[in-house]
């Protein structure tokens, strides 16, 4: 005999979107940093993380990413048909944590189109879905630094000496102030790497 799914089987994302509207169906939309908290839960996506980790996140989800070089005017793009699902990045980061911002963007966009296709779309036809993704990205990588600040701080503490364990208590307090800075300024941040790198070409 053959079970009836609902689909989410061969497709985690619509798994994710699934359960987000089943918890949160009655009050629809979420907020934006409610839906980035559960994505972030759901996807284990912390705050560092390097390229091979990231594709191993996407690949237990059942989303294909990659890194290619691309016009530096675009910094990735996505694309679904039917239960694949593809997340291009460019290979030049333009600023530090640029790969994980855009990888929340994309991933936002995903997961419109699946809430869209089940009739729960989170934001209006008018609204800019570029500009939700923004949030969602900078809402994400916040709620990653603030679910790895306790180990971060919980290794400084197990450095014996003092000198060495106030270093580490330092740096982690300026790592998570420049993390929490480009999760909002992201964007400026990878203008001013282009410009730098326009310039770069400039000058011969
Ligand atoms: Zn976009």
């Amino acid at each position: 005999m053959q079970l009836l799914t609902d689909g989410s089987d061969n497709n985690p994302t619509l798994g994710f979107c699934l359960t987000m509207i089943s918890q949160h169906g009655g009050s629809w939309p979420p907020t934006e940093e409610v839906l980035a908290r559960e994505f972030v839960n759901w996807l284990d996506f912390h705050s560092m993380l390097t390229r091979s980790r990231l594709t191993e996140l996407c690949r237990t989800k059942g989303v294909n990413l990659s890194f290619v070089p691309l016009p530096q005017e675009i910094r990735g793009f996505n694309c679904a048909f039917q239960e694949k699902k593809e997340i291009v990045i460019t290979k030049h980061e333009l600023a530090p944590f640029a790969d994980s911002h855009t990888l929340m963007h994309e991933f936002r966009e995903l997961l419109e189109h699946e809430f869209a296709a089940l009739g729960y779309a989170t934001i209006g036809v008018k609204d800019s879905l570029e500009e939700q993704a923004e949030i969602f990205a900078a809402f994400s990588r916040m709620e990653a630094i603030t679910k790895d600040l306790p180990s971060f701080i919980e290794m400084a503490q197990s450095i014996e000496k003092n000198w060495a364990r106030y270093l580490a208590y330092a740096f982690w307090l300026v790592f998570s102030l420049v993390y929490l800075f480009s999760c909002i300024y992201l964007p400026q941040l990878e203008e001013i790497g282009a410009e730098a790198k326009r310039q770069r070409y400039v000058r011969t």
